[in-house]
């Protein structure tokens, strides 16, 4: 996987001050990508070292008063060929920063003050539709001990259990809030598992709860309650569901990348959310963390895997969607529509946990002639695939111990 990366946070000396910003989390993981190290500002033509830069409105100015958007332009310009000479879809860049910075960068007044927007090379990558990403969010993402990535599986995924080296057993009946009434089906078991696969901490949680057996949407959250209990901060979901699209062969796999809740539900509406969510007016907007979402695609790309992608509409089920209700939802923008999932991603979201979800695309939706049966068999059948991404996934983050 190729990706662009801040120079100076891969330890070279090229800030303003003549020093460098080294992350070991970025270190780590650029050892595991293929990198190129980028620094714009230098690009553009200025010094090392030079005097300090912010962004005033559409200008950058030095601390002395000058203007040097020219620079900073050129260096945008320098750095988006790069991207597109390397083809890296992944930029890892350097927070707060006028040329580097996304999202939040320095106002201009030179006293430390953040504005929202991007530096001016990151605007530019975003605009050719790389994913740009600051070192903040792969610290967090970085799986540790402390700090495993849950797996939650829907359908077919039971294989990627024998994957676990297993150091510790927790039975679901054990985990609070999940209903002790609960059983299996068949191929899920009802107790994590505590590990590692290929040297990254995992919990993997087997099997799943949905509404349409009768829990509540707050009892589906269980898990993802736990797992963040645990330390999880990351958080992979699986689930079967159909495609929209007929053209999809039943067993392909898709990256799901925003959802439509038409459950009727929502596990934040309950009279106790204060007791496990810091606020119920979470925002859900971005739950699906495109830095995870891109090493997916790497992943897949990776294995010779095609990866389709597109949004999620879940409903309460348990039925399989009618010809109108597929088509209405795909007017509204969904490409699957399934019955489980979105729950756990808005819990997950607001627990401030980064989610990766995926489905299993066993049938297209608003058809007839198609049994829970056959989903089973499709969705087995095609677990291998789903199996190769989560660990291409994995063994892309790490793990912050190696
Ligand atoms: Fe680092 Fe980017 Fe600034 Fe260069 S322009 S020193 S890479 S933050």
């Amino acid at each position: 996987m190729r990706a662009l990366i801040s120079a100076c946070l891969l330890g070279s000396a090229c800030r303003y001050d003549g020093n460098t910003k080294p992350n070991s989390a970025v270190q780590r993981i650029a050892r595991r990508l293929e990198v190129t190290a980028v620094c714009p500002e230098v690009a553009g033509g200025l010094s090392i070292p030079r005097p300090p830069a912010e962004r005033q409105s559409s200008l950058v100015v030095t601390c002395q008063g000058n203007d040097v958007s020219r620079q900073y332009l050129a260096g945008s310009r320098k750095t988006l060929e790069m991207a597109r000479q390397t083809g890296a879809r992944l930029a890892i860049l350097k927070a707060k920063s006028p040329a580097c910075g996304r999202d939040y960068i320095y106002d201009g007044t030179f006293s430390g003050t953040l504005t929202s927007g991007h530096g001016v090379a990151a605007q530019a990558l975003i605009e050719e539709g790389l994913t740009v990403v600051t070192e903040n969010i792969v610290e967090y993402c970085e799986p540790s001990v402390e700090h495993p990535v849950a797996l939650m599986l829907g359908t077919g995924m039971s294989e990627i259990m024998s994957l676990v080296k297993v150091v510790r057993r927790i039975p679901y009946e054990d985990i609070p809030g999940f209903p002790v009434s609960a059983f299996p089906v068949e191929g899920h078991t009802f107790e994590a598992l505590i590990g590692d696969i290929e040297g990254v901490p995992v919990v993997v949680y087997p099997g799943r709860i949905h509404m349409y057996q009768g829990y509540s949407d707050l009892e589906t959250c269980a898990l993802v309650r736990h797992a963040h209990r645990l330390g999880c901060r990351t958080v992979v979901l699986s689930a079967a569901a159909g495609s929209i699209d007929p053209n999809v062969v039943p067993g392909t796999i898709g990256l799901i990348t925003d959802h439509i809740n038409m459950t009727g539900c929502n596990p934040l509406a309950h009279l106790n959310t204060l007791s496990f969510v810091d606020s119920p007016f979470a925002t859900i907007a971005g739950a699906y963390t495109p830095y995870l979402a891109e090493l997916a695609r790497a992943s897949a790309k990776e294995e010779g895997i095609h990866l389709d992608e597109g949004v999620f509409a879940a409903t309460m089920g348990p039925t399989y969607e009618t010809e109108a209700e597929a088509h209405a939802l795909g007017v509204l923008g969904a490409r699957y529509i399934g019955d489980s999932t979105v729950c756990e991603v808005i819990m997950a979201a607001a627990l401030h946990m980064n989610v990766l979800g995926f489905t299993m695309l066993t049938n297209t939706s608003g058809t007839t002639k198609f049994t829970h049966d056959e989903e089973v068999d499709v969705a087995t059948a095609a677990s291998d695939d789903m199996v190769k991404i989560i660990v291409g996934v994995l063994k892309k983050l790490g793990c912050a111990e190696e």
